[in-house]
């Protein structure tokens, strides 16, 4: 018998991996649980396994042959002497043969049995069951009959727009919007296709499809003593793929009868199943409707949002429950409003591709705000699995007050060596129809690429409040440092000070402090070092090298082209071909986002080619000159 834990949990092995797998060891912990890890190969150096008391190896990389190996993991908790398992989400957490070999196991599954997993895993018979406790679905058609004919038949009866979805659907897979009947044939391969590589399982099930609605769902939990509690709602709108973004809780703008008829439906549906610990129902809602989507009968990625706004911790309860206490008789009311914002290991500016890469600098806001990180400063970030690295969540006394603290903690937020979607996020903080209470499942895909500030537009921002900070008064401080980047020039007894640095993207750049009006105060932060000027601009990182005195701008010497170093218009041209320079002269002048810049010599040479006249519109990189050093001439 332990003399720790929670009942007789001594050992909790946590079957999962990621910033899950380490919040529940940090609960388990404070139980005074012990706490073991499993790894793939791909996550030998991984945090889970640095936090756990003891971490066994399962098997190699692909999640097929390690975490989702059921007997790989039965034989891990046997020679760890765990007394459960808690399964995190994804995974093994919703499958109902792992819960019955736990159980077969004398392992404690931290979860519902496998019989309610079962009832709820497929969609159709999950729906039929919630139709038959009286709970609203949304219409659509389910059957056995999964010809394509039968399906083209029903799908008219169901009507257009319509949604074809996997029955054994999770984490957005196997489902597709049809808008047109003759769009149906070729989206019923394609959800087939996905939903049997998937779940191995290609059946279909049509749903209307309902417009611009939110994403509602209701935090449940039941004892096995017969006590089921809804612990409120969240609402996770703000979605991409079907894929959860942002979440919040409490659901703004619901009115009180619909609030309270989902709360209602969530436990019936619980009810209904005879669910034991954790879990949600989740419903779709369009004005004053809701209908039920599904039960997910885990642990949801955003269950803190309900923690921070209940004070409890779930996992806790998760424990308890697992160790047969029963729950409290009824809940404190929820204080305040809570947001989660889930950051992702991949590019916005790039289709949202996951991308993997060291974790050169991690830093995370310090006060108010709590991190459920996956990784740590220096890791590794694996593209085997999900690519989330960590979730920011921050709760407050009004909606506003919490929308705030969240995009000042994803401002304050330094991720370098992996792309993150740290600026998409940002960029929803701010988004009106977000602020205001009025998003829809549809808002990130209806944004597009006009979510984020267009790049070129960001480097110039960059570039102008890096030029600004080197050039600032404040920054005469630096006059001793030769790295320093100004320069002062007599030419037709007028000082100029310029700023030289060089960019990817941007090319080498020359910014001069005296023509350009001064930029407008701006929220980027700007840390100038020895040999660089990095400017954090709306969450992303914008690395300018500083070019030394006398130095050429561009790597590989002076000769070369002067490049424009961003879209605009030529306003003039200095210098004719074949003119001998002077470092420093002033060549071209441009006009971009209304201020005027002029580019000068980085060294002495001579002009060998003009490619460009005033008044000509250039791109971004276009080449406006090309010089030779002075040696060769
Ligand atoms: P949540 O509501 O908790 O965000 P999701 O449906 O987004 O739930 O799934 C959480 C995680 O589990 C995601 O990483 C998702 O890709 C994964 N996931 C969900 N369902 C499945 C499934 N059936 N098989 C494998 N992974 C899944
Ligand atoms: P999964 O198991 O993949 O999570 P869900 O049935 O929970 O699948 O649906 C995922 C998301 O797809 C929902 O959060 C919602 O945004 C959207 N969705 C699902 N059903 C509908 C529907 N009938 N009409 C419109 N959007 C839907
Ligand atoms: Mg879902």
């Amino acid at each position: 018998m332990p003399d720790r834990g929670v009942g007789k949990l001594g050992t909790l092995l946590v079957a999962n991996r990621g910033e899950i797998a380490c919040r529940v060891m940090r609960t388990a912990r404070r139980l005074g649980m012990r706490t073991v890890a499993v790894y793939s190969d791909a996550d030998v150096d991984a945090l889970h396994v640095r936090t756990a008391d003891l971490a066994v190896r399962i098997g190699p990389a692909p999640a097929r042959a390690s975490y989702l190996d059921i007997d790989a993991v039965i034989r891990a908790a046997r020679d760890s002497g765990a007394d459960a398992i808690h399964p995190g989400y994804g995974f093994l957490s919703q499958n109902a043969d792992f819960a019955d070999a736990c159980a077969a196991a004398g392992v404690v599954f931290v979860g519902p049995g496998g019989a309610a997993m079962r009832a709820m895993g497929r969609k159709d018979e999950a729906k039929a069951l919630m139709r038959a406790a009286g709970v609203p679905v949304v219409p659509g058609w389910q059957g056995d009959d999964q010809d394509d004919a039968n399906l083209v038949r029903e799908a008219e009866r169901v009507g257009f727009p319509l949604l074809v979805k996997a029955v054994a659907g999770g984490g957005g897979k196997g489902m597709r919007v049809v808008r047109r009947r003759e769009e149906l044939p070729a989206a019923l391969s394609a959800a087939r296709g996905e939903a049997s590589r998937s779940f191995g399982d290609a059946r279909l099930l049509l749903e209307r499809y309902i417009e611009g609605p939110r994403h509602v769902e209701v935090q449940v939990i039941s004892d096995r003593h017969g006590r089921c509690l809804h612990l409120h709602e969240r609402d996770c709108s703000l979605q991409r793929r079907y894929q959860k973004v942002i979440e919040e809780c409490p659901a703004p703008g619901l009115s009180d009868s619909l609030r309270g008829r989902l709360h209602d439906a969530a436990v019936r549906a619980a009810q209904a199943v005879h669910y034991e610990n954790a879990g949600t129902v989740e419903f779709i809602v369009a004005g004053n409707e809701g209908w039920f989507l599904e039960m997910n009968t885990r642990l949801q990625v955003e269950h803190p949002v309900t923690e921070a706004v209940l004070g409890v911790d779930l996992v806790e309860w998760q424990l308890r429950v697992a160790a047969g206490e029963p729950l409290p008789e009824r809940i404190a009311a929820p204080r305040g409003h809570a947001f989660e914002a889930r950051v992702y290991a991949e590019d916005p500016r790039n289709g949202y591709l996951p991308v993997g890469g060291r974790l050169e600098a991690l830093h995370w806001p310090d006060r108010g705000v709590r991190i459920d990180a996956a990784v740590e400063e220096g890791d590794r970030v694996v593209t085997d699995y999900d690519a989330l690295l960590a979730k920011v969540i921050v709760h407050d006394a009004t909606r506003a007050q919490a929308l705030a603290r969240l995009e000042a903690a994803l401002l304050a937020t330094r991720i370098e060596g992996v792309t993150t979607n740290l600026a998409a996020l940002v960029a929803l903080t701010r988004d009106a129809d977000f602020r205001d209470a009025r998003m829809t499942t549809a808002l990130i895909d209806a944004r597009g690429d006009h979510l984020l500030q267009p790049l070129e537009a960001q480097r110039e921002r960059a570039a102008q409040l890096a030029a600004g900070a080197l050039l600032a008064p404040a920054a005469t401080a630096e006059r001793a440092d030769p790295w320093a980047a100004r320069d002062g020039w007599r030419l037709q007894g007028v000082s100029e000070t310029v700023a030289r640095f060089s960019m990817p993207g941007l090319g080498s750049l020359v910014i001069d402090g005296g023509t350009g009006r001064a930029p407008p105060a701006d929220p980027g932060t700007v840390e100038v070092t020895a040999d660089e000027v990095r400017v954090w601009l709306d969450g992303e990182l914008f690395r300018l090298a500083r070019v030394a005195h006398g130095a050429p701008a561009a790597a590989g010497g002076a000769v070369g082209r002067v490049t424009a170093p961003m879209p605009g218009a030529v306003l003039d041209v200095r210098v004719a071909v074949g003119a001998f320079i002077a470092r420093g002269q002033p060549l071209v002048v441009l006009e971009a986002m209304k201020m005027e810049h002029t580019l000068r010599a980085a060294a002495a040479g001579r002009v060998a080619a003009v490619h460009v006249t005033a008044g000509q519109r250039v791109r971004d990189g276009e080449p406006l000159l090309t010089l030779e050093g002075e040696d060769a001439t």
